[in-house]
């Protein structure tokens, strides 16, 4: 680049989702724009998200209750969720010939089910809106001179702007090149970082007996989860089980007030393998059950009520003899049985890291971000969108639509505050 080149209206570091979006929109409104991202293309997590499909946004709900989904702080997405939610991300697809396809749950996939093709559809924003790409590009640091940032420091030169925008995401997945790098240049500018946690992650069990259940998945399930023998949450859904522990939609979603109750105690959680049916109503079933099959083996029976990986525990942790016939089982047996299938009980030895995780809870601290225009409180022309804020949701597309919502806002404001 020659020195001519190197002044820009809008820097922006960090080619993830919510880094294109703000230097797409900031050049669509005219700016002179510069993206910056150390590997050698724009969007690598972006490719992995949704198992490779790309869960773009959630449209089940109204921005009120998107909001409450996010927890304590959701309420600072309020502004920019209005200017730019899920029906018009959804639009900025579709205007582009990307075709949207809502599945269950109000989740939003592009219809190719390819996370490349939504890739692609943001690098043509960015080339048909001119924003020069640097990849490649490790940004190292900034120059701050009067309470405003001078330029970004690369290896071998400076790049100077009216405004920078930080977008390096979180410490989630670092293989991806999120390794937390905004959070020192954010504390070196005075911001106040809440401490970065993993979240979204799978959950380590301490009973060995999840071995021999590992690729087991379990649907239409309810998991809690408990602490000095109170029910702490709950969710139901879907999970897995794997080498280590669980895993699966419900156990990620629980893996944030798992890691918070932790910090407190020990964590304990319980399966409920038949949630449509309440204790008495099972019972009767079981009871009619041993009636109908009254001549069968406890260990034949069990095949009708249980999937074929969990009938060896469930015989070691009922404690009933497996050549049991249904007839001579007790009431006491019974009840034993039916407790089982309405919890299964295991102890949880932890999360997983950073690097099995979906999203980094924490982050630059909201109370000094202006929420209409993510633009820092403390140093004027510095701006903040996604993972790297201390906002983050379950799964089901809210973490991308935070960077798409965020980004929005940080690229037109960017933009408008040039010169
Ligand atoms: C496996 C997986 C699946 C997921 N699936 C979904 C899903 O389906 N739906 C959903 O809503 N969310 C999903 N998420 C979460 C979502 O991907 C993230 O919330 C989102 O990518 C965060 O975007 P971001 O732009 O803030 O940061 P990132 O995507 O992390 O991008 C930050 C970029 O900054 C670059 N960078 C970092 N430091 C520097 C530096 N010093 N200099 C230059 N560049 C730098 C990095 O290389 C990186 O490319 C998933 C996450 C994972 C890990």
């Amino acid at each position: 680049m020659s020195d001519g080149q190197k002044h820009f209206d809008v820097a922006v570091i960090g080619g993830g989702p919510a880094g294109m979006m703000a230097a797409g929109q900031a050049a669509s409104l005219g700016a002179k724009v510069i993206i910056f991202d150390k590997n050698h293309n724009l969007g690598r997590k972006l490719l992995l998200t949704g198992k490779g499909r790309c869960n773009i946004t959630q449209a089940e709900f109204n921005d009120r209750e998107f909001i409450k989904k996010l927890g304590k702080n959701g309420q600072f997405l309020f502004s920019a969720l209005a200017a730019f939610g899920p029906k018009k991300i959804i639009d900025f697809f579709e205007k582009r010939k990307l075709p949207i396809k809502i599945e269950r749950g109000g989740r939003v996939f592009p219809a190719s089910e390819k996370a490349q093709d939504v890739l692609e559809t943001l690098l043509k924003y960015l080339k048909e809106n001119k924003v020069k790409i640097m990849i490649n590009a490790k940004v190292l640091g900034f120059e701050i001179k009067s309470g405003k940032i001078e330029c970004l420091k690369l290896k071998n030169e400076k790049i100077y702007a009216d405004n920078f925008i930080l977008a390096v995401g979180g410490l989630a997945y670092p293989r991806t090149g999120s390794t937390g790098d905004g959070y020192g240049w954010a504390k070196k500018m005075r911001h106040k970082i809440i401490r970065p946690s993993p979240s979204l992650v799978p959950v380590r069990i301490k009973e060995d007996l999840v071995k021999n259940l590992q690729g087991l998945s379990l649907k239409n399930v309810v998991l809690s989860v408990w602490q000095d023998n109170k029910k702490q949450d709950l969710k139901f859904g879907e999970m897995l089980f794997t080498h280590f522990g669980i895993s699966g939609p419900i156990v990620l979603d629980l893996s944030k007030k798992i890691g918070e109750l932790l910090v407190k105690g020990d964590v304990k959680i319980e399966i409920d393998l038949k949630p449509a049916l309440d204790f008495s109503v099972l019972d009767k079933r079981l009871q009619r059950d041993f009636i109908k099959n009254s001549n069968k083996d406890f260990k034949n029976y069990l095949p009708e009520l249980l999937p074929q990986k969990l009938i060896e525990p469930a015989i070691k942790m009922s404690g009933i003899n497996s050549d049991k016939k249904l007839n001579s089982i007790t009431k006491d047996e019974r009840k034993k049985l039916g407790d089982l299938l309405k919890g299964l009980k295991f102890t949880v030895a932890g999360l997983l890291g950073y690097e099995q995780a979906i999203v980094t809870s924490g982050g630059v601290d909201l109370k000094e971000i202006d929420s209409k225009t993510m633009r820092s409180k403390i140093v004027k022309n510095l701006f903040f969108a996604g993972e790297i804020l201390d906002i983050d949701g379950p799964t089901g597309g809210y973490n991308l639509q935070i960077c798409w919502s965020t980004g929005y806002a940080a690229g037109k404001h960017a933009a408008e505050s040039k010169g």
